[in-house]
């Protein structure tokens, strides 16, 4: 059996909003089992919103939760990190709108969370167990999820750039692989949007700190981290928002030209099609989630 974790003490981190430029403090604290994910907005006096798809609001070239008056932007890069490391239950405190950008990847946090550790409930996880296709397409966008007896995800993205005319890949995605090959890989963006997205009021903390930024003939940063750093990218984009499903997936994620609206519009679609999964409490096969890298504290 497969049990629920969550971390082991509570840790903090700051930096800025990616899109609001605004300083921000983080802190990630454990919860109980089957609390899930919950952001917690420490300047509204604690009032939460829940990392679920109903809570979706608002996609400006990121994700952002809303419920109410409270709303946190940019969530997806620290889901992935959190889910990737099999936390089902914390608190993600903030006192600020936006979760704070880091450099652009979900490498910060995954230091993060290993450093707080990880503790194990003694309660069973369970898992979306994708029984047949479902799919959703948008013009030339498509994503879909098939059966498979792992979490695997296949990317694949093409723009009208010379250095981005076609990248696809197809992972496995384990604590480890996610740590290993799709962490590190940051947000990227092209020179030419830059302008129009600070006159939109976005970006406004975007720096080739925490973005590669796309020119007409290069990125302007000194170097990529991968060569397919940018379909990485979305690979660890896309494990963020399908986060919001509330449970780690068993099945294959195939995505085509996606974005955060597709990612997050699928995933209310996958908790709408109730018939097409069923929620198992052991992975098919025993390896289906990969053992940590950590050992886990069981108390
Ligand atoms: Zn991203």
């Amino acid at each position: 059996m497969s049990v629920q974790r969550t971390l082991r003490r509570a840790t903090t981190c700051a930096g800025i909003g990616l899109h609001s430029g605004s300083k921000v403090t983080l802190s990630l604290r454990p919860a109980p089992a089957d609390f899930g994910i919950r952001f917690r907005r420490a300047d509204l006096g604690g009032l939460e919103v829940p990392a679920t798809a109903d809570h979706v609001g608002g996609i400006n070239y990121a994700t952002g939760l809303a419920r109410d008056a409270v709303k946190v932007d940019t969530v997806e890069h620290l889901l992935a990190a959190l889910v990737s490391l099999g936390i089902d239950n914390a608190i993600v405190e903030l006192n600020s709108p936006e979760v704070p950008i880091m450099d652009g990847s979900a490498a910060p946090f995954i230091y993060l969370i290993q450093e707080a550790g990880v503790r194990a409930l003694n309660v069973p996880r369970k898992f979306l167990k994708v029984l047949r296709p479902i799919t959703l397409s948008r013009g030339d966008k498509r994503i879909a999820l098939y059966p498979s007896d792992h979490f695997k995800v296949t990317y694949s993205i093409a723009y009208d750039h010379p250095l981005l005319r076609h990248q696809s890949r197809t992972m496995r995605i384990t604590e480890t692989s996610f740590v290993e090959e799709i962490a590190a890989a940051r947000t990227f963006t092209f020179l030419k949007e830059v302008e129009q997205l600070r006159k939109q009021g976005l970006a406004l903390g975007g720096s080739l700190e925490n973005a590669i930024v796309v020119g007409e003939t290069g990125v302007l940063n000194n170097a990529l981290r991968f060569d397919d750093e940018f379909v990485r990218h979305k690979i660890l984009d896309v494990i963020g928002d399908m986060a919001l499903l509330g449970h780690p997936i068993i099945g294959h994620l195939v995505a085509h030209r996606g974005g955060h609206a597709l990612h997050t519009a699928f995933a209310a679609q996958v908790l709408e099609e109730r018939d097409a999964w069923t929620l198992v409490e052991s992975p098919a096969s025993k390896d289906a989630l990969a053992p940590a890298g950590e050992p886990v504290v069981a108390n």
